[in-house]
């Protein structure tokens, strides 16, 4: 993705208010980020353990996602659990269920939409080999790098998708 800044990152916040977009901590070293290997600036909040965002272009626009990491979730580290956005294989707590509140009047009546991920958003390194996981066997795959990336963003895609549904109910369209 293309480099942003701090301003860019705060006004891009769609599920949670503008204070909170405000004062939420961004990641410590962001003109340090390697940004041609990112898919979606994805981090967790260094002074809340239970708090995630996701930032990604979509149709052109910058949209945040605030997240939460759903209590008593972790899993067990015996067990391995795979990424629902970047299929990557982790051992046990290597892969977290976040929350995500939804916008508009589905949100504000409590509506939450979540998914498994790496828990530490780092999907992007991870597709492209640049970060390991704690587990040592990995899943023979068959997709090239390109591959795994296209599948990344289409997952991504269909988290916000829900995330974005403004209606209130089922969610059936
Ligand atoms: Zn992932």
């Amino acid at each position: 993705m293309n480099p942003i800044g701090e301003n860019e990152i705060r006004e891009s916040f769609v599920n949670c208010s503008k204070g909170e977009a405000r004062r939420l901590n961004l990641p410590r070293d962001l003109s340090e980020l390697h940004w041609e290997d990112l898919d979606f600036l994805g981090w967790c909040d260094p002074g809340a353990p239970d708090r995630g965002y996701v930032v990604v272009e979509r149709n052109g626009e910058l949209v945040g996602i605030t997240l939460r990491l759903a209590q008593g979730t972790r899993r067990s580290f015996t067990k391995s659990a795979i990424c629902s956005v970047c299929v990557t294989p982790h051992a046990g707590n290597g892969v977290t269920l976040f929350t995500a509140s939804r916008v508009g009047a589905a949100g504000r009546q409590g509506n939450t939409v979540g998914t498994y991920m790496c828990a530490d958003l780092a999907c992007s390194l991870y597709v492209r080999g640049k970060k390991q996981t704690g587990y040592g066997m990995r899943f023979e795959e068959t997709l090239t790098v390109e591959e795994r990336i296209a599948r990344t963003a289409v997952n991504l895609e269909g988290f916000l998708d829900k995330v974005l549904e403004d209606n209130v109910g089922s969610g059936a369209r």
